[in-house]
């Protein structure tokens, strides 16, 4: 996804809760941008009203998925952000509910549809007591979000959280080499590409700072570096020299995010589950051939 971090989003006393997802949103974010685009184009037919329905249902859904993510959210103050901006979109569902049933009205008004009178007592619900029902269902949201907004976002932002989150692509790099030395003692080396703090964070062509990390594990050497503004893993044995002397890959595993300052842990475990898969295939292999040195006795 590409969105652009950026300092940290700020929330005193004088900011108001929706704040944290106003300033999230003013962030290079090409969905964002591409529905502002559509609202300064105008919506003025039944074409605009069904598209941005649908994009809201998508986005809404997409939002559940996203944050089901076991690492869709590093700090609490993601998660107020997340907040702010969830109950700004309840505010507008609650919005929407009650723009539908005035829209109703209209075609109604204008003779172009009849809608039933609200059902009497011992009838069953129609129509008129649904849209109805809908827009005290508004109330009620609105209700919701005046009580609870505001202490969820700030309570979420002012917690305090102890996440190792990077502050830049050689941080990432660093954190992520402590950790697999860790777990891997004697077979992890970072390779620095730089002197210490000779690296602009901001003069970044997508390949990091130029340090990697080797892993040596059972006669494989990983190598795990950032290019094209991804994080990857490559085996050594998949490389291929070419005339030149230098070695291509044409396969290597790319990690499960993109983020220049994604969680160490979350890149690690990336990876660590890369190594187990290529182990365990191995032992597949000699399993194999264990049992065809079986058949031929
Ligand atoms: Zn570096």
């Amino acid at each position: 996804m590409p969105i652009k971090q950026g300092p940290a989003a700020l929330l005193d006393d004088a900011t108001p809760w929706n704040g944290l997802y106003e300033q999230a949103a003013e962030k290079q974010n090409d969905l964002v941008s591409e529905v502002r685009t559509a609202v300064e184009y105008g919506m003025h037919d039944p074409v605009d009203s069904v598209e941005m329905a649908c994009t809201a249902a998508e986005t809404a859904g997409a939002t559940v998925q996203a944050l089901s993510s076991p690492w869709s959210l590093y700090t609490p103050q993601d998660a107020a952000t997340v907040a702010s901006a969830l109950f700004v979109q309840l505010r507008y569902s609650a919005d929407a509910l009650a723009e539908l049933q005035r829209a109703v009205g209209r075609v109604v008004e204008r003779g172009e549809a009849e809608l039933v009178a609200p059902a009497g007592a011992g009838e069953s619900t129609n129509l008129s007591d649904a849209l109805e029902s809908l827009r005290a269902l508004s109330d009620t949201i609105y209700g919701l979000v005046a009580r609870h907004a505001s202490t969820t976002v700030r309570a979420l932002h002012a917690a305090p959280g102890s996440a190792p989150v990077p502050a830049d692509a050689h941080q990432t790099v660093a954190a992520v080499a402590a950790l697999l030395a860790e777990r891997r003692e004697g077979t992890v080396t970072l390779n620095t590409g730089h002197e210490d703090g000779d690296y602009d964070p901001h003069d970044d062509d997508g390949f990091g700072c130029g340090c990697d990390v080797t892993i040596l594990v059972d006669g494989e050497e990983y190598n795990f570096h950032r290019g094209d503004s991804e994080w990857s893993l490559t085996r050594a044995s998949d490389g291929l020299e070419t005339s030149s002397g230098s070695t291509v890959y044409d396969s290597w595993e790319t990690m499960s995010t993109t983020l220049k300052t994604a969680h160490p842990q979350q890149l690690a475990g990336d990876i660590l589950k890369v190594l187990a898969a290529d182990q365990s295939a191995r032992q597949g292999s000699v399993g194999s051939l264990r049992v065809v040195t079986t058949d031929r006795n």
